[in-house]
This record gives structure tokens, sequence and C-alpha cells, in this order.
């Protein structure tokens, strides 16, 4: 018998349900054995059916995500938080770091767009306090983070979800599937704002580049480092930065570039730091993230560093 699934989009781009659409034809082969009974981009359903799997994406932002998220839930076996804004809360989760009335503010009455200063405060849902990823309110059995999934890893897991005896998703980091090398080198200073180098076999921390690859969860075959951009993380933190609460992003790179090419640490953690809303962009509105002990987003990110940058 076919496993019943259906899907949900809340605070996100759309972009993780077109890349449901995407699987082309891993999509067939995944329908062989399932059938969508609810999807906003799939299929004309309003209500919430009963289904074997519900897949959501997007956080949650307003009163209609979290009703929204407790009716898939509540008419699902189980559920997956799909995509980094599921999961971490994604890049709107930059919201985390101000007030709501701070967002409304900078929005509608200091806004270009809305110079008579009027709110909505009517006939839309209204906000919540903050951006939350899903699981802050619902139980979650699967994780699929990425900025969408890779259509590879969306299938992979939803292939072992319907059947355990299919392989599971592999928890390495975005190195794994990058091409570039590892090398030590001397003299090497670290740069600023750069995001492509010199060498395309030369991995970016040995050109003094800060590359999220080595703590990012690989959930997209490494495609940013493959043409010469630098990862920015947008699959999220790895497994390591994950489950040990005193590592995260910052650590993990200052002692690799230490090693790698003897840039002090203390140079990579203050350039991190300065630049928080970049490095840690896509996951902040985590507790997982924010809860560390050597973390302190809303000092080195929040409303007060906006004002005097
Ligand atoms: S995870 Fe990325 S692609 Fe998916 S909804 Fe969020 S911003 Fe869009
Ligand atoms: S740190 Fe970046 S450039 Fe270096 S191996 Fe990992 S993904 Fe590739
Ligand atoms: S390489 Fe990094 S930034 Fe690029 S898609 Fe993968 S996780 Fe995202």
């Amino acid at each position: 018998m076919k496993a019943t699934v259906s899907t949900e989009w809340l605070s996100g781009c759309s972009g993780c349900h077109v890349a449901l659409v995407d699987l082309h034809e891993k999509l067939f082969g995944l329908l062989d054995d399932m059938e969508i009974v609810r999807s906003p981009v799939l299929v004309d359903q309003k209500t919430y059916p009963k289904a074997n799997v519900g897949i959501v994406e997007g956080a949650v932002r307003s009163e209609h995500d979290l009703e929204a998220l407790h009716k898939i839930r509540g008419s699902v076996d189980v559920l997956v938080a799909y995509g980094t804004c599921a999961v971490y809360g994604g890049p709107s989760g930059v919201g985390w770091l101000y007030r709501k009335d701070d967002v409304f503010d900078a929005v509608y009455e200091r806004g270009p767009t809305n110079a008579g200063g009027e709110r909505p405060d009517s006939g839309v849902p209204s906000l919540e306090e903050s951006v939350r990823p899903i699981d802050e309110y619902v139980p979650v059995d699967l994780y699929l983070p990425g900025c969408p999934p890779h259509p590879f890893f969306v299938a992979a897991g939803l292939h072992n979800l319907l059947d355990s005896s299919k392989p599971g998703l592999t928890h390495r980091s975005v190195c794994a599937d990058c091409n570039r090398k590892m090398q030590k080198r001397a003299g090497v200073q670290l740069v600023p704002a750069a995001v492509v180098g010199d060498d395309p076999d030369l991995c970016f921390l040995s050109q003094g580049i800060i590359c999220l690859g080595s703590v990012s969860l690989n959930r997209c075959l490494a495609p940013c480092p493959k043409i010469g951009v630098a990862c920015t993380g947008c699959a999220g933190p790895s497994l390591d930065v994950l489950t040990d609460p005193n590592r995260d992003t910052r650590t993990e790179l200052a002692e690799r570039m230490e090693k790698l090419c003897g840039i002090p640490r203390k140079d990579t953690v203050s350039y991190l730091e300065m630049n928080a809303n970049t490095f840690f962009a896509y996951a902040m509105a985590s507790p997982t993230i924010y809860k560390k002990p050597t973390v302190e987003i809303r000092e080195w990110a929040g409303p007060s560093q906006a004002a005097t940058s």
C-alpha cells in the first residue's frame, strides 16, 4: 500500500517546495511508494486529510503558521522538518534578534514603502513574538536541513522514513563532497570579506578565506566550493557543532585556521563575531545554537550592533 504524504508551507520562501517539485525523476520513483494528498504547490487541498508523513517548510513566525503547524502535526503519523527554516529558523530567523514591535516600527513606520505609517492590524494573521523552528512547538521525526535540501538527500531521507531497510542519511560535513585540498601553509593572512580565492584546487581555509564547509552538514553535495565560492553554511551546523555544547562555528574555524595557516585564533574569532549576521545567519534562531555557553549572538549581531554599523 502507498504511504500518504501531506505538506505545509509556513514562513519560508517556497524554495523548499520548489525543490520538492525539482525531485524530477526521483519524485516519480518516490511516487511509486507514496501518494501526495495535500501540498500547497502540487495538490489543491485546503484541509488536512490524514496522512502517514507530514513535510513542513518554513519557520513559525505568525499565528497562522502556528495553527497550520498544529493542524498538520495532528493529521500525520510522522513529521519531517524540511529545510533550514523549519529546522533552525533559517534566513528569516534573523527576526529572532529583534522585538516584534521593533520589526513593525522598522517596516511599517520607518520603512520607505509605507509613508502613512499604518500597521496591518486586521485581516492578516498576527506575528508571534519571535521566529522559531518548528520543533519548539511540535515533535519532529526527521530533520532535513538545507536551503533548500538537495533532491538527493530529500529522496534518501523520505525513502528511509518510508522503509527503514533503505539506507539512512549520512552526517558528514560539506567538505566530504568538496574537491579542494586542505594544505598547511605558512604566512597566510585572514582575507576579510572574500568568498572567492585564487587557487581553484586549494581549500579556502588554506587561502585565509572563511569557508563554513567543515562546520556545516552536507545536505547539498557542496555546489558552492565546486564553483569557486566559499560555503556560508546554509544547511546549518555539522553534527560536531550541534552535539557538543562547547563547540561552535567560531571556535571550530579559529582552531582550523590556526592549524592550517597559522592565523591567530583570536583574529578569526573576532572576525566571525563582527560578522555574526553572516556566519550564524541560518541557525541563529535555534536554541541549539543560541543557548550554547560560548555563543552570544544578540551581543555580536543584535540591534545595538546594527545601529552602530
Ligand atoms: S530553507 Fe531556504 S529554500 Fe527553504 S524555505 Fe527557507 S529560505 Fe527558502
Ligand atoms: S573548508 Fe570549504 S573549501 Fe575547504 S574542503 Fe571544506 S568545503 Fe572545501
Ligand atoms: S556549499 Fe554551503 S552554502 Fe553552498 S549549498 Fe552547501 S551548505 Fe549551502
